[in-house]
């Protein structure tokens, strides 16, 4: 038998916090991006940096076995902390008339097994958005990219009016 398919519903922060599903949210970007196979963002390491990332899993384990030490004499720490996460989606998603979230439930009340979330803007505002904050550190990575994205977007007739920009 075929399992059923996840059920997409779009949220505003507000919805969000009302249906107690802030927690979960959190837990599953923490298992999304912290998952081994796939983006590894589970822990860093204090000296190396995102350099020396380890999985979740690998985090949790260290953690229980009293081993957060890298070999290098630095202290492995959370990527994302669910503090830090949830200050940042109640910034990112403040407001309702310019940011979209859409969750994909987990089977449970509570449990959320996908999301995506973004900003709606002008392309312009947008394009200041991810080249301050993505690439501040390669700006001119970012405003060739951003190149490529609008001419990608103008072929396809999306520019000049609000865009959306996924996280
Ligand atoms: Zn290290």
């Amino acid at each position: 038998m075929l399992e059923p398919s996840p059920r997409f519903r779009a949220l505003t922060l507000s919805e969000l916090k009302r249906q107690n599903l802030l927690p979960g949210l959190i837990e599953s970007y923490q298992k999304i991006f912290g998952d081994g196979d796939i983006w590894k963002e589970g822990a860093y390491c204090s000296s190396e940096g995102w350099g020396n990332v380890i999985s979740l899993e690998e985090y949790n384990k260290r953690k229980d076995e009293a081993k957060l030490r890298c070999e290098c004499g630095g202290l492995f720490r959370p990527c994302y902390p669910a503090e830090e996460l949830e200050e940042r989606i109640k910034e990112e998603l403040h407001d309702p008339e310019k940011s979209i979230l859409v969750i994909a439930d987990g089977g449970t009340k509570e449990k959320i097994s996908g999301f995506l979330w973004g900003n709606i803007a002008e392309f312009d505002e947008i394009e200041q958005m991810i080249v301050n904050s993505r690439y501040s550190l390669r700006r001119d990575q970012g405003l060739s990219e951003m190149n490529l994205l609008k001419r990608k977007l103008g072929e396809k007739g999306l520019l000049g009016g609000p865009v959306s920009l996924w996280r």
